[in-house]
């Protein structure tokens, strides 16, 4: 090969063919107004010089919703078809109709997420489908499809997605929205005609109809990077340079949610915010009527997270008023598996150390390496941190605990602590900054007093079971 590389193909959408480093809008024709004017479907291709994932990004599938197209523009601004590796499809706008007069659905009343996978003689809203099927979703491997509430609810930023296939969950993580929940695919919808068709697909829900909330399109925005990211789409430094926040921690998981609903008709007073975490039986708003009167308190019907909330004013009895996501348990980390030495010498005094960057004593000991055992990792460690041979064939078991780490918060550490003879003059070496003999009248006393300065393995179970 004289070449280090090939040279990508042009992407052929619409009868054109866009160059490698080139971005260029597509009009896909849809059908004619009856004056004559063509109605398009408007479609941003950003093909990348070089090879790498072709995804798509739409919005506004229903015509009410225009979060996503502020975060589609956004999106495309901080892309470079130079630097991009693979190829970006964007779809502001797939309701051309309904958008033009803020309408959820389309002129003959159909709803197009439940026209997919859709055909080239059916309802204008399945025509729509299959072109954007053919021309832009039958071509990518993974999609983001941008929603926000209806029917005047608002919706806390989160990703609807099958978190039971691994790589939709990663690039659901990735995207680093709020919430990621849980969605069934339902008959009709893009994502389940995508799916069919092959692609992963992110439903990004976020703010509400009509509205251009903030807290709803900077989210989208950096989701969408990330998840061009986490495909290598875009480099580290890259998206480091576009990105306008950080998550606040890592999505909170969800499977199941229920709307909790008026049990009277009258003026609601509304108290729980998108994102708020609330109790069974927590009040949520209360309804007044007319006079002024309490009508009922609208509590919540189970403990969750509030993803959606109704932004009326006036609710009639059995509409639907807050949102609630049940929260799945984080499942515990990998405890961190150590072994510790206890080693003495004649007068009886306990050899600690202290490891730099570090402010509490411990055994000389550290983590098992892959394949060693307690005993093992008991005299490497002695070796590296003191200097001192230990002959394993004197070493034994001490008792194994499960506790706190000192150095790590939070973390859930197991420690075999073992007991060998002291084999010479210890000398601190490598990690090990200081060196502390601890006195048996010393081990006497911390049982009794404030022991700060010693790790919690020490005082909850070394020093008791060596009898003090
Ligand atoms: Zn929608």
């Amino acid at each position: 090969m004289s070449r280090s590389r090939a040279v990508r193909a042009s992407f052929p959408i619409g009868g054109v063919k866009v160059r490698v480093g080139q971005r260029r809008e597509v009009k896909l024709d849809v059908s004619r107004l009856v004056t004559g004017a063509e109605v398009t479907l408007p479609v941003h291709v950003v093909h990348g010089r070089e090879d790498g994932p072709v995804v798509w990004l739409d919005a506004a599938i229903h015509g009410d919703e225009v979060v996503g197209i502020e975060v589609i523009r956004r999106a495309l601004a901080r892309l470079s078809p130079r630097t991009l590796r693979g190829t970006v499809l964007a779809v502001p706008i797939v309701n051309v109709l309904g958008v033009m007069t803020g309408d959820r659905y389309l002129p003959d009343r159909r709803d197009l997420n439940r026209s997919f996978p859709g055909s080239p003689r059916g309802s204008l809203a399945s025509r729509i489908a299959h072109l954007l099927m053919t021309e832009v979703v039958a071509k990518c491997e993974v999609g983001i499809d941008l929603h926000t509430g209806s029917d005047r609810r608002s919706n806390l930023p989160q990703v609807r997605c099958d978190l039971d296939d691994e790589r939709t969950r990663t690039l659901a993580e990735a995207f680093g929205a709020p919430v990621i929940y849980h969605a069934k695919l339902r008959d009709g919808s893009l994502r389940s005609a995508a799916r069919e068709a092959g692609a992963r697909v992110l439903l990004y829900e976020a703010g509400e109809a009509w509205r251009l909330d903030e807290y709803a399109v900077g989210p989208g925005v950096d989701g969408v990077l990330r998840v061009l990211g986490a495909l290598g789409m875009i480099t580290q430094e890259e998206l480091d340079a576009s990105l306008t926040s950080r998550p606040v921690g890592p999505s909170v998981v969800c499977r199941r949610s229920a709307w909790v609903r008026a049990r009277r008709t009258g003026m609601l007073h509304m108290e729980a915010v998108l994102g708020q975490q609330v109790t069974l039986g927590q009040r949520l708003g209360t309804l007044y009527d007319s006079y002024g009167r309490r009508l009922a308190i609208v509590k919540a019907d189970r403990d969750g997270v509030v993803i959606g909330r109704t932004e009326a004013p006036l609710v009639n009895s059995g509409d639907a008023v807050v949102h609630i996501a049940e929260i799945e348990p984080v499942p515990e980390p990998d405890p961190i598996v150590v072994a510790g030495v206890v080693l003495r010498d004649e007068a009886g005094r306990l050899l600690t150390v202290r490891k730099h960057g570090t402010s509490r004593f411990m055994l000389p000991g550290g983590k098992l390496e892959p394949g060693e055992n307690a005993v093992e990792a008991g005299v490497r460690e002695v070796w590296e941190e003191v200097g001192l041979r230990l002959d394993a064939s004197d070493v034994y078991v001490l008792g194994e605990y499960d506790g706190r780490a000192a150095n790590e918060p939070g973390a859930r550490l197991l420690s075999t602590v073992l007991v060998a003879p002291l084999t010479g003059e210890p000398q601190p070496t490598g990690e090990i900054a200081e060196l502390r003999w601890l006195t048996p009248e010393e081990m006497a006393r911390v049982s009794a007093v404030d022991a700060d300065d010693l790790a919690p393995l020490l005082t909850d179970h070394v020093l008791p079971a060596l009898g003090h």
